[in-house]
């Protein structure tokens, strides 16, 4: 695209674009070759494909500043763990380029042990890996606040470092042969550092060093000017040693390698109290995220030395909005005069890997909707009308900016996304709203007496195997090959058959196995006004695991009941308690895109008043024990410490909204996956369900600590049987968990199952472990 107008215009970077491939050409590649359906030479051709069409799209889009590097095979921080040779001894690395061997063994663990699940749903506990033989994948956590997840690295004492993969150089060199200059992205090593894990692990810093410096000389050798190095670390709590190690690395580098100018790239919110060290250091650019971080921009330019080039992340890249390009431009334009035209670059808020790719790929999506919405291609396409607007006037896009004011007015005003009940009765702030009737201990008689169960109830977390053929007559009524009725008929089948399975082993509560369900956010968005869902917003999870989001878009509303039909049919078949199954408002929350004209709080609020409807509607129905599941509670905490209180404060309300319509009688359950606790126990406590299940076995029921330091009052399931991995735990392991948890906790307070739901499992292995669960307990109430 080239710029008839005289002023030079702004630069417009991208920090990064998703590598997935606009049809996931990424994991078809990927599968075919770890299933030996094609060689290692047929992948290299298959990714280098997919860099090539991203570099010649940006450039073709208007984007100047065009990344390299910031492709990866599976993860930018097991790219970095590679490139300085920070391999653990297990993997047998001696040394030398690494091998796709080794870099494969560290992201799934090696061919002769069991290979991580892909579910291509939420399990809510992304570390699916294999705990079985061979050698174990690294583990995998969430990237800051993100949905995508890292390889941790890992840092042994006497850690050493080298140059042992020249991606970077490479990728590179690819672009450059096609005629495109980039500028390669690195993960920083501060970053990288802070997230791995390993004692003392900043020491590190001067022995990685070098391995930064000989690359970046390369790069510059081989014609690189400009390096992106991404700190997001900076918008944390940073203590004294790491602030300290970020200005040892970025003076060593301005020293070291003075060739190459370093755009130092923050991004995920503001930089705080982290904005003083961040002006100090010797940096050719900084990048600001002006979307989550917008009120920093006077401050930080303030500061911020004259000749620094500021790089202005004011396109949201981590949602899926059209951007008001009015508003932007304003925002933009107030800070170039501040700094002067030639020291500005524009760019996405982060690196645009957390949203779809194309926009013009969705042919079903609701025109409206549509129109107010940009996935990758269409913020390139903004950022390039947008720098073409600052330089040139907006006279010169003057189409793009109608068309995106049109947008944003119909937005603001559409009945699709506004319903005025909807949002009054959010408003609606009450304690009575909040709060159970009676307190536990009173619910605790009642519910007792009601349902009758024995000391040491079972029960499950909610599904059962989803099997092939499951999966396969899901996919075909999707088809039209198989009619409703059908359909329906072959999960009325399914669900007799776990019911009459969980009562002939004896288990106390059961569940209907959740089979009618494809994905546990997926399942209650389609029912839900004010949700949507994509064909191919796919966004890399972790590895070849990519998700589609749902889109909030609107205000959300429940049209009808969501699961009173299968919830009453599986109770009609048992004189047993049948728990009722829904995805807590925070859940259904965080797994989403979220709208950005609305607060999160406001919103999740809106999806807690839904699934009130929908509990209140079960417990009519005669479901008298609910659970609401909310895995996703602890991964909303916010960056930084000091927000924690203010989000607990609101996800903890909404979940009581949701659960406090019920009589005393009713028992309400939530789940949560494992989880540090420790941070948030205060608000498990305050959120008041009955009982609460979580996953401990593999924590061999350290996880309970925090449970029994708080004196945790209602009753708690602590999984006693790890569903990661088809063993089956005997008899006897569990017993001794079980013993754990009675020493900590009073016998009337504990439940026995399993950590989580077993939809990834297979039915003989559940079959056998359940069975010896359901002993377990019998053992347990005559010990
Ligand atoms: N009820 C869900 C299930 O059993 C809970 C899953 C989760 O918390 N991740 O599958
Ligand atoms: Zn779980």
């Amino acid at each position: 695209m080239t710029n008839s107008a005289s002023t030079a215009s702004i630069p417009v970077a991208t920090l990064g674009v998703p590598r997935i491939g606009p049809r996931r050409e990424l994991k078809m590649a990927l599968e075919k070759f770890w299933s030996g359906k094609i060689d290692e030479a047929a992948l290299r051709e298959a990714a280098a494909k997919i860099r090539a069409d991203n570099w010649t799209r940006q450039r073709d889009l208007g984007v100047t500043v065009i990344p390299s590097n910031d492709f990866s095979l599976y993860d930018q921080v097991l790219d970095t763990s590679a490139m300085v040779g920070a391999i653990p001894k297990i993997y047998g690395w001696t040394g030398g380029p690494v091998s796709f061997e080794t870099y494969f063994a560290m992201a799934r663990g090696s061919q002769k042990g069991l290979s991580h699940k892909d579910s291509g749903d939420h399990d809510g506990c992304a570390h699916g890996h294999s705990h079985g033989q061979g050698v174990p994948a690294q583990e995998m956590t969430k990237w800051f606040d993100t949905n995508y997840h890292y390889m941790v690295p890992e840092f042994s004492k006497d850690q050493t470092f080298a140059l042992s993969s020249t991606k970077a150089i490479d990728e590179y060199r690819e672009a450059k042969a096609l005629g495109i200059q980039t500028r390669p992205v690195l993960v920083g090593p501060v970053t990288f550092l802070k997230l791995g894990k390993g004692e003392n692990r900043l020491s590190l810093l001067p022995k990685l060093l070098p391995v930064y410096i000989e690359l970046l000389n390369r790069l510059a050798a081989e014609g690189a000017d400009w390096v992106q190095i991404d700190e997001p670390c900076l918008v944390l709590d940073l203590d004294a040693d790491e602030k300290a190690a970020l200005k040892t690395a970025y003076s060593e580098l301005a020293l070291k390698v003075p060739g190459v100018k370093i755009m130092l790239a923050t991004y995920f919110g503001e930089l705080g109290d982290n904005a003083d060290l961040v002006t100090k250091l010797p940096v050719a650019g900084v990048h600001l995220d002006l979307v989550r971080g917008k009120g920093q921009i006077n401050s930080v330019l303030d500061k911020m030395p004259a000749d620094r080039v500021m790089s202005l992340g004011v396109i949201d890249g981590r949602n899926i909005w059209r951007a008001d390009l009015t508003r932007v431009f304003n925002f933009s334009n107030d800070a170039i005069a501040l700094r002067g035209a030639d020291r500005i670059q524009i760019a996405p808020s982060c690196s645009m890997l957390h949203v779809p790719i194309d926009l013009d790929q969705e042919t079903d999506l609701d025109a409206d909707l549509k129109s107010w919405l940009a996935f990758s291609v269409q913020k390139m396409g903004e950022l390039a009308a947008l720098s073409r607007a600052l330089s040139s006037g907006r006279e010169s896009v003057k189409d793009v900016f109608a068309a995106s004011d049109d947008a944003a007015k119909k937005r603001a005003s559409s009945p699709k996304i506004h319903n005025p009940a909807v949002q009054s009765r959010a408003a609606e702030k009450s304690s009575a709203l909040s709060e159970r009737k009676s307190a536990f201990s009173a619910r605790q008689k009642l519910q007792s007496k009601v349902l009758g169960l024995p000391s040491f109830p079972t029960t499950t977390i909610g599904s059962f195997p989803q099997t092939e053929e499951v999966r396969k007559a899901r996919a075909a009524h999707a088809k039209g090959q198989l009619s409703d009725a059908e359909y329906d008929t072959f999960l009325r089948k399914e669900t007799e058959t776990a019911v009459r399975w969980q009562e002939d082993i004896g288990i106390d509560v059961l569940v209907h196995g959740e089979f009618e369900r494809n994905d546990m956010v997926q399942y209650f968005g389609e029912q839900l006004s004010g949700y949507a869902f994509t064909k191919h917003g796919w966004v890399q999870s972790y590895g070849s695991r990519y998700v589609r989001p749902p889109i909030i878009f609107g205000d959300v509303s429940r049209p009808k009941p969501m699961t009173v039909g299968w919830s009453s049919y599986a109770q009609s078949l048992t004189t047993r308690p049948m728990k009722g199954m829904l995805t807590g408002p925070v859940t259904m929350l965080q797994w989403s895109f979220v709208r950005d004209d609305l607060s999160r709080d406001q919103v999740c609020r809106q999806i807690a008043f839904a699934l009130r409807d929908e509990v209140t509607d079960l417990e009519k129905a005669g479901i008298g024990v609910i659970q609401i599941d909310e895995p996703a509670l602890r991964e909303g905490l916010p960056l930084r410490k000091g927000d924690w209180k203010a989000y607990l404060d609101w996800a903890v309300d909404c979940f009581k909204v949701s659960q406090a319509g019920v009589k005393d009688e009713t028992q309400i359950h939530t789940h949560m996956c494992y989880a540090e606790f420790n941070d948030i126990i205060d608000a498990i406590g305050a959120m008041d369900a009955d009982v609460i299940s979580i996953e401990t076995s593999r924590s061999k029921m350290e996880l309970l600590d925090a449970f029994v330091t708080y004196k945790y009052p209602n009753e708690i399931g602590p999984g006693v049987y790890d569903i990661h991995s088809p063993r089956v735990p005997e008899v006897p392991e569990m017993m001794e968990l079980i013993g754990k948890a009675r020493r900590n906790l009073s016998p009337e307070q504990i439940w026995i199952n399993p950590d989580c739901g077993l939809k990834t499992r297979g039915w003989p292995e559940v079959k056998s472990a359940l069975s010896n669960m359901v002993e377990a307990a019998r053992q347990a109430r005559v010990a």
